[in-house]
């Protein structure tokens, strides 16, 4: 059995969750303190000590540093059209006086509302945008490689969210990169970057890429599968999937930031800055599988099994992830995340299920067949033919005993 993404095999064998909001040990990179307390509500606590005035200055003076006298394009920031990425285009356009170029990295399939989104961020907000459409047939191929061995068919995707801007930058002579949040800090990671203003580009690989780069990904395809071969794909098909030379970033002078370091990151006023600047509009088909909220991330039809893989692999989900951040936020308390997190975590993505087996080009059964490979011993155990979580947030508080069905079973045509 080959799997590539090396979190894997280093989550820590005993399951502990935090003592403040919902999340376990078992989220990749993360570290609970002795209180059992995990790395993103200690600094949480931290960031209500930041002195935000202070760090807008930061920023004043950043922009101020990086801005073009001729108005020319004078920051790249990755762009979805989802609120996340709209608030941070309009801020350092808008209020901060940049020219940013937008750019995006195409999802798998976009949804109806993602495209609308993605459509209204450009014509209501008002940007330029450079968008990266892939070799489709081979993206497909990647994605199917990545979900067999990475476990997580998304990956193909992370490659060139993160790359392709760089190549941007580098190409256009673009010093200033602006994402979003740091993920690590936010969602609970590695406490090394937790007060970096942006990612190094030298841990890039353990941090985005499960120590697995597209390069490992191609191989281990080669090597292991009869549908993937040297016919399917040349250097150019591989450009934005690469990181550009860290050297010739650094020669060049581009810097990566994050606007989480340099705003309080809500991602709910997000939201609300979305919809008034933008034109974004939250979910008209109800709210997401896998969590209750109705504008998480709605871009593409696949992202539910993105979730619902790191379900399979940690025991935690994508209501974990949201109801944490809530809890942090003190929009909701730690016993109604729990509540949330029974009723919805690890729901299956049956919605568009037939399109993901059709982009990836396997069958139902197949499916399965990986997805179990990816259910670790101290996570899962199976009894009467039904898979089950050995240990949740819920057990002591609610009872094991009415799962919701989603979790163990295989759902119904
Ligand atoms: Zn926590």
């Amino acid at each position: 059995m080959t799997i590539i993404d090396k979190q894997i095999n280093q989550l820590p064998k005993e399951i502990i969750f935090c003592k403040k909001c919902s999340v376990s040990n078992q989220r990749p990179r993360i570290a609970l303190d002795k209180d059992g307390v995990c790395g993103a509500c200690l600094n949480h606590t931290s960031k209500n000590k930041i002195n935000w005035t202070d760090r807008e200055k930061e920023l004043i003076e950043l922009c101020q540093e990086y801005r073009s006298k001729e108005g020319s394009y004078d920051v790249v920031v990755p762009s979805s059209g989802g609120k996340d990425s709209a608030y941070v285009s309009h801020l350092l356009k808008y209020k901060y006086g940049m020219h940013p170029l937008t750019v995006t990295w195409a999802p798998f399939e976009y949804t109806s509302i993602g495209f609308k989104n993605f459509r209204n961020y450009i014509k209501v907000g008002g940007f330029n945008n450079l968008m990266a459409w892939q070799n489709g047939k081979f993206h497909r191929k990647l994605s199917r490689l990545a979900f067999e061995f990475i476990g997580d068919a998304w990956q193909p995707f992370t490659y060139g969210q993160i790359s392709y801007a760089f190549h941007i930058a580098s190409k256009f002579n673009i010093k200033l990169v602006f994402f979003g949040e740091n993920g690590e800090a936010e969602y609970s990671g590695d406490p090394r970057v937790f007060n970096l203003k942006g990612m190094p580009f030298e841990i890039w690989n353990e941090q985005y890429l499960k120590g697995a780069t597209i390069d490992d990904l191609i191989k281990t395809g080669l090597e292991n599968t009869n549908y993937f071969t040297e016919k399917d794909y040349d250097n150019s098909d591989l450009t934005f999937y690469k990181t550009p030379n860290i050297n010739e970033m650094k020669d060049k002078k581009i810097i990566f930031r994050w606007m989480s370091y340099y705003k309080k990151w809500t991602p709910q006023e997000n939201y609300y800055y979305a919809v008034k600047n933008t034109g974004f509009k939250a979910n008209d088909d109800g709210r997401t599988e896998g969590t209750y909220s109705k504008y998480a991330s709605l871009d593409d039809l696949f992202d539910g099994f993105h979730y619902y893989l790191a379900f399979i692999k940690f025991g935690i989900g994508r209501a974990t992830s949201d109801t944490a951040h809530e809890v942090r936020d003190g929009h909701i308390t730690r016993d109604e995340a729990i509540r949330l997190v029974k009723k919805f975590d690890g729901e299956f993505p049956s919605r568009y299920f037939t399109e993901f087996l059709e982009y990836l080009d396997i069958d139902k059964i197949e499916f399965w067949r990986i997805i179990d490979k990816y259910r670790s011993n101290h996570i899962w155990t199976k009894k009467d033919k039904i898979w089950k979580l050995k240990q949740t947030i819920y057990d002591d508080i609610l009872g094991n005993d009415e799962i919701p069905t989603y979790i163990s079973s295989i759902p119904k045509d």
